[in-house]
């Protein structure tokens, strides 16, 4: 009671609070905690009354088969991550795909929303087909600062769009973290645009790789887990009411349309690139990279593509000069 005291000081009101639990089985070595932390809710839900008897290290080992193999039947055979093995043919072959494609000056290779990943028509890891492959012509925008190219779609730029000048954000100067620090979560986007919002990514009438993967599971589990990593530009606080807020509006009981998890992974990144296009006039590919920005733990790895990108761009575009 004390450490719960301590862990919830600042949310006070613990002093009229007392602690119980039902008996549990007693564990006696300092490994096994897993396996008597699963037992015990598991006797909980299934409202099993057990005894505090020691267990031995036989009857843990049983257990722990037990509830690796519940486990392991809740998870939906197209979410099994590659083996090792498996990983390591994907990028041989991704590397050889990538090559062929630097070669080609329309691939999507060349897109600047590509070195993050964030490219709508880009191909799926290892394998020879695009994303939304639907569509099948693609207009380019080159920027007129930076000079890279982007598809139309990954400006985020209407089919009709026919202005002299685009910029892709590169030379932005507004200062967004002070804007995305200081928006409520209220203001973010409202209800009934959350409901056209998750009817237009369930169409098709924006496009999205967070929706198009989430549709098409296990068709790139490698990007999926990238895009997962990036789905808020908001501090927790912000995001958790956001999340509330999408709940609220999104999940009909019964319906099965939207779960929980689509809300976290497909929604929410996308109302927050929503809300960077529309209020802070970023371009699409420009809403992605703040996405990205805040993903700290990926800053290395991303400097170290982006370098490479840039080389990548400057050989297509000597090719269109050509
Ligand atoms: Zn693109
Ligand atoms: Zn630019």
């Amino acid at each position: 009671m004390a450490i719960l005291r301590n862990v919830f000081r600042s949310s006070g009101g613990l002093q009229g609070w007392t602690v119980t639990f039902p008996p549990q089985w007693k564990q006696q070595d300092s490994v096994n905690c897993g396996i008597f932390m699963c037992s015990a809710v598991e006797n909980e839900v299934q409202k099993h009354t057990v005894t505090a008897e020691p267990l031995t290290l036989s009857q843990c080992r049983t257990l722990r088969v037990h509830h690796a193999s519940e486990i392991m039947k809740s998870i939906d055979p197209e979410d099994f991550p590659p083996t090792f093995i498996e990983s390591i043919e994907m990028e041989k072959k991704e590397n050889k795909l990538q090559e062929t494609e630097l070669k080609k000056t329309d691939s999507s290779i060349h897109c600047l929303a590509w070195k993050i990943r964030a490219c709508l028509f880009q191909r799926a890891t290892g394998k020879t087909f695009v994303f939304h492959d639907h569509i099948k012509t693609y207009k380019w925008v080159q920027c007129t600062s930076c000079k890279n190219w982007l598809h139309f779609q990954c400006a985020g730029l209407p089919e009709d769009w026919n202005e002299s000048e685009f910029f892709c954000g590169c030379s932005l100067h507004s200062d967004i973290d002070n804007l995305v620090e200081s928006v409520e979560a209220v203001d973010i986007i409202t209800d009934a645009d959350i409901k056209v919002l998750e009817q237009k990514l369930q169409t098709g009438d924006i496009l999205s790789n967070r929706m198009y993967l989430w549709k098409h599971k296990g068709l790139d589990l490698a990007i999926r887990k990238h895009y997962s990593e990036q789905v808020t530009a908001f501090n927790d606080i912000t995001t958790d009411v956001l999340i509330k807020r999408l709940e609220n509006i999104l999940l009909v009981p019964g319906s099965g349309l939207v779960d929980q998890r689509m809300i976290t992974e497909v929604i929410l990144p996308e109302a927050v690139i929503h809300w960077l296009q529309s209020t802070i006039n970023l371009c699409h590919y420009q809403a992605e990279m703040v996405l990205l920005r805040t993903v700290k733990d990926n800053e290395g790895n991303h400097k170290v593509q982006q370098k490479q990108g840039t080389e990548k761009v400057k050989l297509f575009q000597q090719k269109i000069d050509t």
